[in-house]
């Protein structure tokens, strides 16, 4: 028998299940370096060589033998001229090499000396003016990636500096993880979309489409091939057109809005009709309802797969993102309650499509500038900002419906339910920075 509504769970737990039926996707395609970034390594990236290549300067001056140097004021002949991208002879004994950053140290010299430390005589000779330590101002080969050493495992996220290393070792193109198809559309009869109907011709009930705008480019950065079915309305036929449409060719559906206990929400019992569904109440705040399944990608009207309310069900493991099913997952349509379920929930599962090794976001602890007397049973994801004192502050208005709080705010607090903050506490805090790289 179903029950109305599914019992809270917690929303580590609701990750952990939603993790354990994220199952890399098979599939790899080799990727210019210029345009992996946001892309998962799907190789270990294993040095071919030395980096830097060969012992060089990291100073404009002079190789010298630095035994050679016992006081201040000796004057040197300059034997050669090394520039950097040049080759060096080895260096004569009793002579200086003139030497620029980033050339290589003639065999023979062990020390650089700067050029702020020298004296260029009209003979030609150079006057070396403080006595070197031996090594000094030499970058020694090897000393950022030694041969065979791997610089990137896979499984890495690649961003700018990952695409500058994987460069330094020689790699014009990488083994990345393919992208997931992903379909989205919003549901909602209120909805309509900027650019069709003007702020004054808005017909009473009827709101802006904001969540498809934050979902399509959430779903960009996390490296997602995204087909965007649009809004699609509150009915039953309309429904399961969408999710037949979109089941076909992606990994993933991603809904916004109706999977409420509401009569006006159809995504339920469609998903169920075509797939399974668990519909989860978790215990957080913004967020709450959460729908996970799957969608048989050949649809036939005889499916009887069902899924129980709130209860794992044993169909859903077996089936969901494999090569005859397409996973499913409803966001809340409330816009903030469906971009955190997104940040916390939605992005950890496609990096793990993907390969990823770390799927969570670093949080730091900072001091709470603020009072938060009333906590509430669940655990809260405050929307808050740091200061210039190094301390948190809260958007006013932490209402699930009020996306301004997300623009607002440069990180979310995790505040566990029922816990009071008291100015001066130091809270858990998510970085948005990290959320949506
Ligand atoms: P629902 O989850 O469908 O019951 O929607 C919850 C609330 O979120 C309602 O106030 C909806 O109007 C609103 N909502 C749903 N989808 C969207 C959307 N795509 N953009 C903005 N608001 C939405
Ligand atoms: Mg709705």
């Amino acid at each position: 028998m179903n029950a109305p509504r599914a019992p809270l769970r917690s929303l580590d737990d609701a990750l952990v299940a939603l993790l354990a039926q994220a199952r890399p996707l098979p599939g790899t395609e080799s990727v210019a370096t210029f345009e992996a970034d946001g892309r998962v390594l799907a190789e270990d990236l294993v040095s071919p060589l030395q980096v830097p290549p060969q012992d060089n300067s990291s100073m404009d001056g002079y190789a010298v033998r630095s035994a050679e140097i016992a006081d201040e004021g000796v004057p040197l002949a300059v034997s050669q001229r090394i520039p950097a991208g040049a080759a060096a002879q080895p260096l004569q004994p009793g002579t200086a090499a003139r030497i620029f950053t980033g050339a290589p140290v003639p065999a023979g010299a062990d020390a650089i000396v700067m050029q702020e430390d020298t004296e260029a005589l009209d003979d030609g000779r150079v006057r070396i003016l403080r006595v070197p330590e031996p090594g000094q101002w030499i970058r020694r080969s090897g000393e950022d990636i030694t041969r065979g050493s791997t610089v990137l495992a896979r499984g890495q996220r690649i961003g700018p500096a990952a695409q500058g290393l994987a460069a330094s070792i020689g790699r014009d193109r990488l083994l990345v993880a393919r992208r997931p198809r992903v379909a989205l559309f919003s549901t909602g009869d209120e909805l309509v979309m900027p650019g069709q109907v003007a702020p004054e011709a808005m017909r009473p009930g009827a709101i802006y489409n904001s969540n498809r705008f934050f979902l399509r480019s959430l779903l960009a950065r996390l490296g997602c091939e995204v087909q965007d079915l649009g809004i699609v309305p509150d009915r039953r036929e309309a429904t399961l057109e969408a999710l037949r449409d979109a089941s076909a060719s992606n990994d993933l559906i991603l809904t916004s809005g109706g999977v409420s206990v509401g009569e006006e929400d159809h995504i339920k019992p469609s998903v169920q009709q075509l797939g399974a569904l668990d519909l989860w109440q978790i215990s957080m705040k913004p967020g709450k309802p959460f729908a996970f399944g799957w969608i048989a990608k050949q649809s036939s009207r005889g499916n009887t797969a069902r899924a129980d309310d709130g209860t794992p069900s044993p169909t859903l493991p077996r089936q969901a993102g494999e090569g005859s099913s397409t996973y499913f997952i409803g966001l809340p349509g409330n816009p903030v309650s469906s971009f955190v379920t997104f940040l916390l929930l939605v992005r950890p599962f496609l990096l793990q499509l993907q390969g990823a090794t770390r799927l969570e976001a670093q949080a730091v602890h900072l001091p709470a500038h603020f009072d938060w007397p009333r906590p509430d049973r669940r655990r809260e994801f405050l929307r808050a900002r740091r200061n210039a004192e190094g301390g948190l502050e809260l958007f006013p208005n932490q209402s699930s419906g009020v996306l301004t709080s997300t623009v607002w705010a440069d990180g979310l607090i995790d505040v566990p339910g029922g816990q009071a903050i008291a100015r001066g506490d130091l809270v858990r805090f998510l970085p948005l920075a990290e959320l949506l790289a």
